[in-house]
């Protein structure tokens, strides 16, 4: 199908919608304004939003902390419905209840890109940083971005599908945890708890840690069966800590935490340089690792860990808002307040 005939196909084309839009400096920069709903073109489909997660990552952008191009449409954790799509080949796709993988093109040249590694390309342009994302009625991405969510998944539990995919990333591709490993996870927002409950999926005897003021965010986790801690923690531990605040602190408890020959994961972003007992690494031969975002292997792991009941999301989601209280539940989010606030579309 030409570009003209998807266009015709596409009658909505000149309706505006409502978005969060980041076109200036800060938190100021950012406006619940009007944009044109997207065309499907060809190879993409327009899905409609159901819910949109705020992410740590929505706060770094928020705040300059985070690459992006302006103006763009904030927000990359989406659930959704297949609205349109751009070619005939994809109708099958309509209606489908569906999470998106956040990609919306790599250059497919670079080494990184030819390895399988597009997460890596430093030409990726993700929805919610360079290209218009979820905090929106529509959001349009390529096809092969679209994952379907479960049955098993509750209502809008799938929103948390791309968060759970970039901590499979980070925990299953190579995996990280053995049966019976002690793990250590610091911090108990969204990261941390699915980091928590996939590293129990994995066999390992799990302890997430956080500060007083995370007592309620403990409380989520505690009830889902995992062992929780506002203490500090003995030296030399844990066989892995998996540090998910980005909090300096946290990252120095962490590496103090990790026994010799341990292992330690960076999943958390801090948005800063820091200080940190580096010579750990050295002196106890950790093994470090990360993941930066997610890859098509993850997100199969994550909808099979979905499918299969082996995370339970639902809890998590601890506020839900609308697009016009965008502001005060970033803020809130920045806080630190709650587990996964999503905006309803
Ligand atoms: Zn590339």
């Amino acid at each position: 199908m030409s570009g003209a005939d998807a266009r015709l196909r596409d009658r909505r084309r000149h309706d505006t919608m409502a978005a969060v839009i980041k076109h200036g400096d800060g938190v100021e920069g950012i406006e619940v304004g009007e944009i044109e709903v997207p065309v499907a073109v060809p190879g993409h489909a327009v899905v409609a939003t159901i819910a949109t997660g705020i992410c740590g990552t929505d706060v770094h952008i928020a705040h300059d902390e985070y690459a992006h191009e302006r103006p763009v449409v904030m927000g990359h954790e989406v659930l959704g419905r297949v609205a349109r799509v751009g070619s005939v080949d994809d109708d099958h796709w309509i209606g489908a209840l569906v999470a998106l993988e956040t990609y919306f093109s790599a250059c497919e040249r670079c080494e990184m890109c030819r390895a399988g590694r597009r997460n890596l390309c430093a030409d990726r342009r993700s929805i919610g940083s360079f290209r218009n994302g979820g905090f929106a009625s529509e959001v349009l991405v390529p096809v092969i971005n679209l994952h379907r969510v479960p049955d098993a998944a509750g209502d809008i539990d799938g929103v948390l599908s791309e968060p759970l995919a970039c901590v499979a990333h980070c925990l299953l591709d190579p995996p990280v945890v053995q049966p019976g490993d002690r793990v250590l996870v610091t911090g108990p927002g969204a990261m941390g708890q699915l980091s928590a409950q996939v590293a129990q999926a994995s066999g390992a005897t799990v302890t997430l840690a956080g500060l007083p003021a995370d007592a309620g965010r403990l409380s989520v986790a505690s009830e889902l069966g995992i062992r929780t801690t506002m203490a500090p923690v003995p030296d030399e531990s844990f066989d892995v800590v998996i540090e998910c605040s980005g909090a300096e602190p946290a990252a120095a408890a962490a590496l103090r935490a990790v026994r010799r020959g341990g292992r330690y994961v960076q999943v958390g972003i801090f948005g800063r340089d820091v200080t940190v007992p580096l010579d750990a690494v050295l002196y106890k031969e950790l093994t470090v690792t990360s993941g930066f975002a997610s890859t098509p292997a993850s997100w199969r792991a994550a909808m099979r860990l979905v499918e299969s009941g082996a995370v339970t999301l639902g809890p998590l989601i601890t506020r839900r808002v609308a697009l016009t209280e965008f502001h005060d539940a970033l803020d809130a989010a920045a806080r630190g307040e709650g587990i996964k606030t999503v905006v309803l579309s």
